[in-house]
């Protein structure tokens, strides 16, 4: 049994995930996000190996057909996919791994690794979504348009995840995210793998 924990968050684009994901990681040094890999243009400040392994159609497509992803999906007309050997590498040193994927990945992962906890994020209201997406100011208006128009089909897959936190006010959101990570640390079989030691002398 590896000693880290799988987690998926999703959530519509401009949401929040990667801000709070990035605030998650910063603070907590037994949380790590996965790199993915995509064919999406960097954006403006984007650094490949840091936010994403960018890459180019065909040797995605190869990557795919040799087995390296955990998951991959077609999202807004870029492909994105999890390289399954940095996944499996982070959890077995003892990681909780965040996969930030969308609601097709997080079914895939759901079915491969029984187990995983999974996590939807909203934001207030669909205003406060087009806010920040264009607030953000990455992403050029047709951009924007065709992500706002997919909000909705993809906030519809909420009910299939563990736990759901609505992004209004960041730091609110942030502590609600943090506890998820800190009570699933305490569950008892989390415990046995970390303390084992501890546990055995109390009750040999
Ligand atoms: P963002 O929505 O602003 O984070 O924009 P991105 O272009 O970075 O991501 C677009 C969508 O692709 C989001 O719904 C992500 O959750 C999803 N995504 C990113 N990486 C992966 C991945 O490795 N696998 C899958 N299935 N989806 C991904
Ligand atoms: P996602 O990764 O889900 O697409 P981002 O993390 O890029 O979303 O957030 C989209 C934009 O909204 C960013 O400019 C971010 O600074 C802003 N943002 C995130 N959370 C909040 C919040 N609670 N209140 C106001 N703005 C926010
Ligand atoms: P960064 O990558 O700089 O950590 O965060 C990216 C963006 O997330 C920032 O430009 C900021 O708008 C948003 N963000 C980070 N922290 C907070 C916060 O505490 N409150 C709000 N409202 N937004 C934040």
């Amino acid at each position: 049994m590896s000693l880290g924990q799988l987690y998926v968050i999703s959530a519509p684009s401009g949401a929040g995930k990667t801000s709070l994901v990035k605030r998650l990681t910063d603070s907590d040094p037994l949380i790590k996000v996965s790199v993915s890999t995509t064919t999406r243009p960097p954006r403006p400040g984007e650094v490949d190996g840091v936010n994403y392994h960018f890459t180019d159609v065909e040797t995605f497509k190869q990557e795919v057909a040799q087995g390296d992803f955990l998951e991959w999906a077609e999202v807004f007309g870029n492909y994105y996919g999890t390289q399954q050997s940095q996944v499996a590498r982070l959890l077995e040193q003892g990681f909780d791994v965040i996969l930030e994927i969308d609601w097709q990945g997080a079914q895939q992962v759901r079915e491969k690794i029984p187990g995983t906890q999974s996590i939807f994020i909203v934001p207030p209201s669909l205003e406060e979504l087009e806010r920040r997406l264009i607030g953000r100011g990455t992403d050029a208006p047709e951009v924007i348009a065709r992500r706002l128009s997919e909000a909705k089909d993809e906030m519809r897959h909420y009910p299939e995840f563990d736990y759901l936190v609505i992004n209004d006010d960041f730091d609110v959101a942030f502590e609600e995210l943090h506890t998820i990570f800190k009570a699933n640390r305490l569950r008892t079989e989390r415990q046995q793998a970390r303390h084992g030691a501890i546990l055995d002398a109390l009750v040999k």
